[in-house]
């Protein structure tokens, strides 16, 4: 099955500089200048003090598993291969909370506040998705 017919980012102006990041293998979110807080999605303005200040800073690519699915059933057929996968939501060191795959383990291996980093997954020349392998402590 076609690496294509799965679904991608569609980066829009808030979202661009965010994937250009993935793109060259960093994980990068707005700080906000106003209160210090990081933040994801991408937005224009601070959801928590309203400044429109922003720096994009490099996070440490760590954090844990907040909670995760297994899809068992493909909806879209992209993903016919690829069933059973996990997506997970990783909440990273700094606090924001994203979805992403966990690699690098069985899906039967995953459980709550398992320690991940990201690893990038380079799709295209346009698309790179941060993915998330366990950490071995
Ligand atoms: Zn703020």
């Amino acid at each position: 099955m076609s690496e294509w017919e799965k679904f991608l980012p569609k980066p829009t102006e808030d979202t661009e500089p965010y994937w250009d990041y993935c793109r060259k293998q960093e994980l990068r979110m707005q700080k906000c200048k106003g209160c210090g807080l990081v933040r994801f999605p991408p937005s224009v303005i601070c959801p928590r003090c309203w400044s429109l200040g922003h720096e994009w800073v490099k996070l440490s690519g760590r954090g844990k598993v907040w909670s995760w699915v297994i899809f068992h059933q493909a909806f879209y057929p992209g993903y016919a291969d690829d069933v059973p996968y996990n997506t997970a939501i990783i909440e990273l060191e700094e606090g924001p909370r994203l979805h992403a795959n966990v690699i690098g383990c069985r899906n039967e291996e995953i459980y709550i506040e398992m320690p991940v980093e990201v690893a990038f997954e380079k799709v295209d020349d346009e698309v790179t998705l941060p993915k998330f392998r366990p950490v071995l402590s």
